[in-house]
């Protein structure tokens, strides 16, 4: 038996909302089961144990499948969750890019997998306090050392308030030159207005900070946050 692996959703094609691909044309497959538990998770179907313990289970050609079967053809899939570093996912990847997809991995920086190597776009997304979980620097440094040489990746934080961004500084103080998206939390029942504003704040933010600091930086709300909410399916 081929290994198997809990899907929650597999939807698309629509827009990547986050990251160094915002804006293009995806699909994504999220795989359930999460080694975190932030405080404003958005994807409570992807990491609630209830609701992970009933998702559909399926092996990497099922998973094939089911994009070929979405209503027309993204150029990328996304490979996000949860974590889906905590599943081998080898060959789902060798198999997306035998069907001519280009594969980007969302994960938090927790779990090495070596297939992450093999991925076109990699974001490392660590969690900053106001998600209240625990951060391990080494364990993110360890990850990035493994990746192949000139791989492309970035770093994804997602901010809400001060100590996130102090937070998201400190970590690239550790990978001088990557690129790094500032990532604008959305609270469950905010508002556009409300996330725009907080993006706004961000920005006085960090146009006070010396220049250093900006290189390489863009501060993003959620596009598909401002597009349909927190609506499924996009
Ligand atoms: S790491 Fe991502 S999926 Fe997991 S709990 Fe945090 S926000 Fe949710």
């Amino acid at each position: 038996m081929p290994p198997s692996f809990p899907v929650v959703e597999i939807f698309g094609p629509t827009l990547q909302g986050e990251g160094q691909g915002v804006g293009t044309i995806c699909s994504f497959v999220r795989f359930g089961g999460c080694d975190l538990a932030c405080f404003w998770c958005d994807s409570d179907h992807a990491v609630d144990p209830a609701q992970v313990r009933n998702a559909p289970r399926m092996d990497a050609l099922e998973i094939l499948a089911r994009l070929r079967a979405l209503p027309s053809r993204a150029e990328w899939v996304i490979l996000t969750g949860g974590n889906p570093a905590l599943f081998d996912l080898t060959e789902l990847v060798a198999l997306l890019h035998a069907d001519g997809y280009r594969v980007s991995c969302e994960t938090q920086g927790t779990k090495w997998q070596p297939w992450l190597r093999d991925v076109d776009l990699l974001c490392l997304s660590p969690k900053p306090p106001s998600s209240r979980m625990p951060f391990a620097p080494l364990t993110l440094i360890e990850i990035v050392s493994r990746l192949r040489p000139n791989q492309p990746w970035f770093l994804k934080i997602p901010i809400l308030g001060s100590d996130d961004l102090g937070f998201a500084i400190d970590v690239r103080g550790s990978f001088v030159g990557v690129a790094l998206y500032l990532s604008i939390v959305a609270l469950p029942g905010e508002t556009v207005e409300q996330v725009l504003a907080r993006t706004r704040w961000l920005h006085g933010e960090i146009v006070k900070k010396p220049a250093a600091i900006r290189n390489n930086l863009r501060i993003l709300p959620q596009l598909h946050f401002l597009l349909w909410g927190t609506e499924k399916g996009h």
